[in-house]
């Protein structure tokens, strides 16, 4: 990575400066051609000299020309980025969104018969997959609560294979005991996958706190505007192969262009990371203080559900989180959301605007209760914020002047 000796010293901000940089690709300075970031190597096809050179070629080596679809040198230095990002990790397999890193470690580590364990806490589309794709093929999923060790025990039997974790959760932001449950599904022999979106690996060490397999959609925050989209694995170096092989045997494959601009996207992370952090901290604590707000959502702020284990295992946070109104209707809360002019309304998030969505877990969990414990059963609507990079003081003027709305419609004394 560097011509430094101890690379393991150097810092995250650090190696995301140097990281996937090799100078195979960037040229060496001084010489004619040499640049900053790899070029855009677009190919399908690869050239060899002769027929020797080919047939040289035909066992599958990782990061060595073959044909477009194993990768071209800007797809790699991606990947080496993000496994340098990533303490553990031997290497890192590139999908084209996030969804797709997650059926493909799936598909990769599950087999008929099995059952999956997921969190009830995940993100929508890996519930669909339980229910849809992984069905289809055979494999049974079961939820369980995200704070609770007993309930994932509970869920476990003699055919569960492996779990998938996602902590915070990206909607109601639960921080689950990783170590623990890692722990406890190694125990059982089980393949523990992370979703670490909502932190990146800036934020969690996924693998150096048990995962096996860490996934995070690179459209969020390594993207950072809301242009690209794109998904990776990072893993130990058994599974890496592994959800290689199934990777390419699928097809899945990204253009060199979108992975240069994931790599563009990676070199500013962390500024933005911390800047989302810090004007949504100031936010969240402004929300606790409004009468229109029964709860806020957000383990980054004291008080707040999951704080403890995120002052524990976090280095960082990010400017997704959520709150709960009190009492009204989701009628009330869509005009809530309508009536905001700096928020963006739309899916993802990690974009340098900030975005706000309708957030509704009575539809959707079924291991583990909503409202929340200690909560008024009349307080259910709940509003999702991804944190851009405006002032702070405009978006909380915004969010005032929306919420003066709610004294009609919510339970506001
Ligand atoms: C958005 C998201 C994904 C899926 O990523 P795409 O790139 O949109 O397919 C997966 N997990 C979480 C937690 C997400 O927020």
């Amino acid at each position: 990575m560097s011509k430094f000796s101890d690379e393991t010293e150097l810092g995250m901000g650090t190696r995301g400066v140097l990281a996937g940089r090799p100078g195979e690709w960037t040229g060496t300075p001084g010489h004619p051609g040499a640049v900053v970031n790899p070029a855009v190597w677009r190919a399908s096809t690869h050239l060899y000299p002769d027929m020797d050179a080919l047939r040289a070629h035909a066992a599958n080596q990782d990061g060595k020309f073959y044909y477009g679809r194993r990768g071209g040198p800007t797809q790699w230095a991606l990947a080496e980025a993000l496994t340098q990002l990533e303490p553990g990790a031997a290497g890192t397999v590139l999908y084209p969104s996030g969804v797709a890193a997650i059926a493909g470690v799936l598909l990769t580590v599950l087999r008929p018969g099995d059952v999956l364990l997921m969190t009830d806490n995940a993100y929508e589309p890996s519930r669909v997959m339980g229910r849809g794709l992984l069905r289809d093929f055979g494999i049974d999923t079961r939820w369980f609560d995200p704070t609770d060790i007993a309930s994932f025990e509970a869920a476990c039997c003699e055919r569960t294979r492996a779990v998938l974790l996602e902590s915070p959760g990206s909607l109601t932001l639960e921080v689950q005991d990783v170590p623990a449950l890692a722990a406890a599904a190694k125990a059982r022999g089980l393949v523990t996958v992370l979703d670490n979106t909502w932190a990146s690996p800036l934020g969690f060490a996924g693998l150096a706190h048990g995962a096996d397999i860490t996934v995070m959609s690179l459209t969020k925050h390594v993207s950072g505007h809301s242009d690209c989209m794109m998904g990776c694995a990072s893993a130990g170096e058994d599974w890496y192969r592994k959800l290689r092989l199934r990777a390419q045997g699928m097809g899945n494959v990204v253009s060199p262009d979108d992975a240069s601009l994931m790599l563009r996207g990676l070199r500013t992370m962390k500024l933005r990371l911390e800047a989302e952090t810090g004007s949504a901290l100031a936010i969240a604590s402004w929300l606790v203080g409004r009468a229109e707000v029964a709860r806020v959502l957000c383990p980054m702020l004291p008080g707040s559900p999951g704080h403890e284990l995120w002052l524990r295992d976090f280095t960082g946070g990010c400017g997704l989180f959520s709150f709960v109104l009190k009492g009204g209707t989701s009628e009330a809360r869509d005009a809530l959301i309508d009536a905001l002019d700096l928020f963006g309304i739309g899916y993802s998030w990690g974009g340098f605007e900030s975005l706000a969505t309708p957030v509704d877990p009575a539809s959707i969990r079924t291991a583990s209760p909503w409202p929340l414990p200690g909560m008024d059963a009349a307080d259910r609507f709940g509003v999702r914020l991804s944190i851009g990079l405006e002032d702070t003081a405009d978006l909380i003027a915004d969010l005032g002047r929306a919420l003066t709305l709610w004294s009609v419609h919510g339970d506001v004394a």
